[in-house]
C-alpha cells in the first residue's frame, strides 16, 4: 500500500509540490501588469481575428497594437476596480461613467487610421486612457470632458505618466475645439442620435471620424464617418455597440 502524505486540504496533491505553491502564493498574490496586459491582448487579438469585415485588414494595425500593449490600463481605474483593469471588459470609473472595453478601444483606434503625423480630437476624455492609446502613436490629441472631476482626474493621470501631447480640456465636446482644428482624425466617446455637425467641419478633407450614433437607451451603430476630398461625407456602420450618452446642452 502507498502511504499518502496529509496534504492540507490538497487532496493526492505530492508533498513536494506544496513548497512550490506556498512559494506563489507567498511571493506573487498578483500577476505583473504587463503580464496581464499581454495576455488581455492576447484576447483582444483574437477577437479581432473575428470581425475582419471591420477593419482593412484582417489584424489589428501593428501600432494600434503596440499602443495597447504600453500603456497601462491599471493607472486608469480606480483602485476598487484595479484587479479588473485587464480584463477585457469596460469598467465603472464613477460619475455613471465607464472606461471602454479594449476590445473597442484597439478597433475604434484601428479604424481612424492615424500616424505619427495625426492631430486627434477626443469627444469624451473619461479615465484618459482611450486618449493615452491615442497619444501613443499620433503626434498630438485634444481631448474633451464634459465632467470637470474626470477631467481634471484624467489630466493629472496622463500628466504623471508623461503623455505631454495630450491636451484636456473640461467642456461640452459636442462644438469640437475650433483653435486646434481641423483635425486628420476624430473620436467619440460617449453615444448621440445624430454625428454633431461641428465636428464633421472640424474634420479634415480625407479624415476619419469614429462615433457610436442611435438612441441613448438603446444599441447604438458604431459608425465610420469619412470625409472626402471634395469635402462630402460617407457612413458606414461597423458594429453594434453601447456607449453612455452625449450630455451637454446642445
Ligand atoms: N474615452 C473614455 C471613456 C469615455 S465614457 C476613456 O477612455 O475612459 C464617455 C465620456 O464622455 C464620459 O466621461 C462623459 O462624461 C463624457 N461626455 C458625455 N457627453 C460629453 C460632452 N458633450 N462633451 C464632453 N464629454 C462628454
Amino acid at each position: 500500500m502507498i502511504e499518502r502524505i496529509p496534504s492540507r486540504g490538497i487532496p493526492n496533491m505530492p508533498s513536494i509540490i506544496l513548497p512550490v505553491l506556498c512559494c506563489f502564493a507567498l511571493t506573487g498574490t498578483a500577476a505583473e501588469p504587463s503580464d496581464e496586459r499581454e495576455g488581455l491582448m492576447e484576447e483582444v487579438r483574437r477577437d479581432i481575428a473575428t470581425l475582419p469585415e471591420m477593419l482593412d485588414e484582417e489584424r489589428l494595425d501593428p501600432r494600434v497594437d503596440e499602443a495597447m500593449s504600453r500603456v497601462p490600463r491599471h493607472e486608469f481605474v480606480p483602485p476598487e476596480a484595479r484587479d479588473r483593469a485587464y480584463a477585457n471588459r469596460p469598467l465603472p470609473i464613477g460619475h455613471g461613467q465607464t472606461i471602454s472595453q479594449p476590445l473597442i478601444v484597439a478597433l475604434m483606434t484601428d479604424l481612424l487610421n492615424i500616424d505619427g503625423d495625426s492631430r486627434v480630437f477626443e469627444l469624451g476624455t473619461g479615465s484618459g486612457y482611450q486618449a493615452a492609446v491615442l497619444a501613443e502613436i499620433a503626434a498630438e490629441v485634444y481631448t474633451v470632458e464634459i465632467i470637470p472631476e474626470l477631467g481634471q482626474r484624467a489630466r493629472e493621470t496622463l500628466q504623471d505618466l508623461g503623455y505631454d501631447n495630450v491636451t484636456v480640456k473640461v467642456g461640452d465636446g459636442y462644438h469640437g475645439w475650433p483653435d486646434h482644428a481641423p483635425f486628420d482624425a476624430i473620436i467619440v466617446t460617449a453615444a448621440g442620435d445624430h454625428i454633431p455637425p461641428p465636428l464633421i467641419r472640424q474634420l479634415k478633407p480625407g479624415g476619419h471620424m469614429v462615433i457610436p450614433v442611435g438612441n441613448r437607451y438603446a444599441t447604438q451603430q458604431l459608425m465610420v464617418v469619412t470625409k472626402e476630398e471634395d469635402g462630402s461625407v460617407r457612413t458606414r456602420s461597423v458594429l453594434p455597440v453601447r456607449f453612455v450618452p452625449i450630455t451637454g446642452g446642445h
